[in-house]
């Protein structure tokens, strides 16, 4: 595996093998890999005939008051998984590289980007918007894969590669979660063990949610409801939003329609943890080997090459 720091030698290897019609599978990344990122990268390592991993903490889509300097790197952990997942380079590029003096240009997907993340973390949504499109450009992939986990982020990235025709196919996989179905997370680590016991009340009281939906409860607020007594088991939770939505516009929903989203964000303590889950009506089949977001580049659903 190459280990690419500079974006001029990550282009440069892109494009040779571009030449040569060879598929190139990206999954971007801000390190501290699990078995989340894990899963993309096999995926990706499926589909495609070569495989870039980039590890890169964005410092544009942390607020001053997030701790950048506090995200875990464990540089020598990711870069084995990667190694052990086939990946064919690990792109680590510096703030410095991605981010040269006199650099101004910033991208915004405003509708989608306007609630629920969007409003607790202001400028998060422009910095991933505008990072993502830069590793783009740099690594020039044909297959680009996200995870569920960050549902409105990879809404918002399908949106912006059909808005902008970046020419990349966007695969979304499920989220991958502990036993106890917390979603898993780089930032699971700073939970307390007492923190740790809680946690997994999100993802229980999204499964909640999904459960009315499916047992016929169409009315949102009951729903709601029901998800935030589950949250509220634990005093020690703060509930940021527990939300019914339309999936693709990400706007609450009254009554549920064939398909919902549902959206959650709770703090413990200093901790913030989203998590989603998609659901549709009874009788219709669940979507849950991952979602196709975009069909580019002759990729079919499953995000594999067609022949
Ligand atoms: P991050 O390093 O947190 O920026 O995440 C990199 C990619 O991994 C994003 O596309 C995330 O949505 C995805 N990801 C993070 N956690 C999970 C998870 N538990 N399951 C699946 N994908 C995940």
């Amino acid at each position: 595996m190459k280990i690419i720091r500079t974006t001029r030698s990550m282009t440069a290897w892109s494009e040779g093998l571009r030449g040569e019609s060879v598929t190139i599978g990206f999954v971007p990344t801000m390190g501290a890999l699990h078995d989340g990122h894990r899963s993309l990268i096999r995926a990706a390592r499926l589909r495609c005939d070569a495989l870039v991993v980039s590890i890169f903490v964005n410092p544009t889509q942390f607020s001053p008051t997030e701790d950048l300097s506090r995200y875990p790197r464990p540089i020598a952990h990711d870069r084995a998984l990667c190694r052990e997942e086939g990946a064919d380079v690990c792109f680590e590029p510096t703030a410095a590289a991605m981010y040269p003096e006199g650099f101004q240009t910033t991208l915004a997907v405003p509708l989608l980007a306007r609630r629920w993340e969007g409003a607790a973390r202001p400028h998060h949504f422009a910095g991933v918007a505008t990072v993502v499109t830069k590793l783009f450009g740099m690594v020039r992939p044909h297959l680009a894969l996200f995870g569920q986990k960050d549902y409105q982020q990879a809404s918002l990235i399908r949106r912006l590669v059909s808005d902008l025709n970046l020419g990349v196919a966007i695969l979304v996989r499920p989220t991958v979660r502990e036993k106890d179905g917390l979603a898993m997370s780089s930032r699971n680590v700073f939970l307390s063990p007492d923190e740790r016991r809680i946690a997994p009340l999100l993802s229980a009281a999204l499964r909640a949610g999904e459960q009315m939906i499916r047992s016929g409860t169409d009315d949102v607020a009951a729903i709601e409801r029901t998800m935030r007594q589950t949250v509220e088991q634990a005093p020690a939770i703060q509930i940021e939003y527990l939300a019914v939505c339309d999936p693709d516009s990400l706007e609450p929903l009254s009554v549920v329609a064939a398909r919902a989203v549902l959206l959650g964000a709770i703090r413990i303590g200093p901790i913030r943890l989203i998590d989603n889950l998609l659901v549709k009506m009874p009788g219709r089949k669940v979507l849950n080997q991952g979602f196709r977001l975009k069909a580019e580049g002759g990729f079919d659903d499953l995000g594999f090459k067609q022949k």
